[in-house]
């Protein structure tokens, strides 16, 4: 019953996000190769009006150009009172090439008059497996919260700062790393496709 390795593309540039999934996926036998190895591949545009739109095109088009299974994800801030917005538009909520600071300040805005209770807030993250025979799986991942009025916190990084959860009576950027990577949005759409990954791993076994 000999298994063989499999390298899994990671539709990602950004070597943090590489070297986090990377840890995520080895103990499963995966080798994970990021687009570091592969500098032609081309340059997705996330023009989706969803999650699952932008994560299924980029995995689709990375594995069609690498030949290779792909795993791509799209993730972003879901806010009740502002009709889901950012969502898809979270990177670039206030302009394109906005940085962190400056979409916190929009979003402070924007909730300025919104009261407490009614402050309720998504972090989704969505990821999408592609293999190159054409076969694409979702899996989904979400925390819930509400947006602060102010920022608390130092750790993460984009609207980390405002998002509170209350369960843990703390904001995402009041999280250490390692307790963020446990809890999150991410962490759990990569849980899921784990799980997928290994009970189809053990089914495809057990017919050889
Ligand atoms: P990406 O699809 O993972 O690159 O995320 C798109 C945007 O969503 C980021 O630029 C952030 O503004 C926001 N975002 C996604 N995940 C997080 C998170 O874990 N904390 C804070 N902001 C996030």
């Amino acid at each position: 019953m000999n298994s063989l390795p499999l390298t899994i593309v990671l539709a990602t540039r950004n070597p943090h996000k590489g070297k986090e999934l990377t840890a995520l996926l080895s103990p499963y036998g995966i080798e994970a190769a990021t687009l570091a190895s592969f500098p032609g591949a081309p340059e997705v545009v996330e023009d989706g009006k969803t999650f699952e739109e932008n994560a299924r095109k980029k995995a689709v088009q990375i594995s069609s150009y690498t030949h290779l299974p792909t795993l791509a994800d799209d993730s972003g801030l879901v806010v009740e009172a502002l009709g889901g917005n950012p969502g898809v538009y979270s990177a670039r909520y206030a302009g394109e090439k906005a940085t962190d600071e400056e979409n916190n300040r929009k979003l402070l805005k924007e909730m300025a008059a919104v009261p407490p209770g009614k402050r309720q807030a998504s972090f989704v993250s969505v990821i999408a497996y592609a293999e190159p025979e054409g076969e694409v799986n979702l899996f989904r991942g979400v925390i819930d919260g509400e947006i602060l009025f102010e920022p608390r916190g130092a750790y993460g990084f984009g609207y980390d700062p405002l998002f509170y959860i209350p369960s843990l009576g703390k904001s995402m950027a009041e999280l250490a790393p390692e307790e963020k990577n446990r809890i999150s949005h991410r962490a759990k759409a990569y849980r899921n496709f784990i799980d997928f990954f290994a009970k189809r791993s053990k089914v495809r076994r057990c017919s050889l």
